[in-house]
């Protein structure tokens, strides 16, 4: 999952940044409005956490260009001041929810989750399946035949992509950027490690192999073998 983050303040900035990453997403930080709405609406994001106040353009207008471009992309709106006005406002301009800054970041992540989960085309499943093994959103929680299994968040995250999209072949470069802030000419080779990590630990002991190499091509989470 992609997270743009618009904010000038360098230290809210690098702090969201790093605890949305250490929750496992991808995220990409711009500290101003112009530049924030440009690549809002040419890169794929799951969702944009806006600062109100900005330079460039205001965080009003970044979200009226996101909207007018008809674009479905959950916005979580920051404001500094606890003012109805503001958040009227920005409920009426069609953020999605907002946070009265200082916030603290676990209520921030709960309600980023929140919102994909809402957005999320797959019927707002909480739970995805293949054969025994079940992975929790909500509860960021994997098991397999009833077996707890404790993973990473980059592997918790490159196994929910390989579910959302089982039976698809998902090249390396696709999960490069997905689940890494990488592009493909990057060091492949992490890929290569999480896969093989993930497998040791959901498929290794457990019959039938779920993950599977297509050489040449990438990997593919299979739900019939
Ligand atoms: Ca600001």
């Amino acid at each position: 999952m992609r997270i743009l983050i618009v904010e000038d303040e360098p230290k809210t900035g690098d702090y969201l940044r790093q605890g949305l990453t250490e929750a496992g997403f991808v995220t990409d930080l711009v500290r101003d409005g112009q530049d924030g709405l440009h690549i809002a609406l040419t890169e794929a994001y799951d969702l944009v956490v806006l600062d109100v106040m900005l330079p460039g353009l205001d965080g009003w207008s970044v979200l009226s260009g996101i909207r007018r471009s008809g674009k479905d992309l959950p916005v979580l709106f920051l404001t500094a001041r606890d003012s109805v006005d503001d958040r009227v406002k920005g409920l009426e301009l069609g953020a999605d929810d907002y946070l009265v800054k200082p916030f603290a970041f676990s209520e921030l992540l709960a309600r980023v989750r929140t919102l994909l989960r809402r957005g999320s085309k797959a019927t707002t499943a909480e739970t995805l399946r293949v054969a025994d093994l079940e992975l929790d959103l909500q509860r960021r929680r994997v098991t397999r035949g009833g077996k707890r299994i404790d993973l990473t968040a980059k592997e918790f995250a490159l196994l929910e992509l390989l579910l959302r999209r089982q039976n698809e072949v998902l090249p390396r470069s696709l999960i490069a950027s997905q689940v890494w802030d990488m592009n493909f000419d990057s060091d492949t080779n992490v890929i290569e490690v999480a896969v093989r990590r993930l497998r040791a630990k959901m498929d290794d002991d457990f019959e039938p192999k779920l993950i599977r190499t297509v050489r040449g091509m990438g990997y593919v989470l299979e739900s019939s073998s």
